[in-house]
């Protein structure tokens, strides 16, 4: 079996002096050595430095889907590749939820990464409503066929999927077993069909050190997208422990 992958997204936290203090608590344990860290945009040069010879990744929290020009306030693929960045969030709930991303926008964002050889991580989910209307499987299979779509199944095989349900982010409330267990399975076998079966699937939800050990344990999860539990060095550690002891 693969090792698992480890995700943080810390979202729109930090300041120079906490990163520097959460960085220096999680570098001295080597558990988190292959994990990824997603730092605020004006924080990747200063986290850069600080992950020097951790083993661990940097990764943006979003992108612009142009390349340069006159688009204020976006940062294009090219200067994440040139702060360090190797992994970019494309399609987070909040994005779409707060900032109007459509499954186009998303596609078109994978594709800009993409091109720069940065490695999407393509986040995906339904909200409780559509989960409780039963169509969660068909809403999260549209969001990755929108993607496939626009960049074919050989460029889509450079991603990873990150399947987080909207209820289940910062919320405490992770998705049980069975539905991770569900849904992580009706992506493989859409995967299969589409040909870019070796696409990883890591599970993101209120991912926390005492659930982690059961979601890591499930062969379909390929690991975890962390929210809230990236922000606390030994909180991450676990959960990097966890997907370690069983990867
Ligand atoms: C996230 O932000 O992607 C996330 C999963 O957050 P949390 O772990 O806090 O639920």
């Amino acid at each position: 079996m693969s090792a698992k992958l480890v995700v943080g997204n810390w979202k729109m936290n930090g300041s120079a002096e906490s990163n520097r203090s959460l960085i220096q608590s999680v570098v001295k344990n080597s558990a988190a050595a292959g994990a990824v860290v997603c730092p605020p945009l004006v924080f990747l040069s200063q986290v850069k430095e600080l992950l020097q010879g951790s083993g661990i990744f940097l990764g943006a929290q979003n992108l612009s889907r142009f390349d340069h020009g006159a688009y204020t306030g976006e940062v294009s693929a090219g200067m994440l590749r040139e702060c360090g960045v190797r992994h970019v969030l494309v399609g987070h709930s909040e994005r779409r939820a707060l900032f109007g991303e459509s499954d186009a926008d998303v596609a078109a964002k994978v594709d800009a990464a993409l091109a720069k050889d940065l490695v999407p991580v393509v986040c995906v989910g339904e909200t409780l409503l559509q989960r409780q209307q039963g169509s969660a499987e068909l809403l999260v299979l549209a969001q990755l066929r929108a993607v496939l779509d626009v960049v074919g199944v050989a460029k889509f095989a450079r991603c990873l999927v990150a399947y987080e349900p909207v209820w289940a982010i910062g919320t405490g409330v992770a998705a049980t077993v069975a539905d991770v267990q569900g849904m992580h399975t009706s992506i493989k076998q859409a995967f299969a069909e589409w040909s870019v079966a070796s696409v990883p699937v890591l599970y993101g939800g209120s991912v926390k050190p005492d659930n982690a050990g059961e979601l890591m344990a499930l062969s379909v999860v390929d690991g975890a997208l962390v929210g809230g539990a990236s922000l606390v060095a030994e909180q991450f550690l676990a959960i990097c422990r966890a997907a370690k002891s069983i990867g």
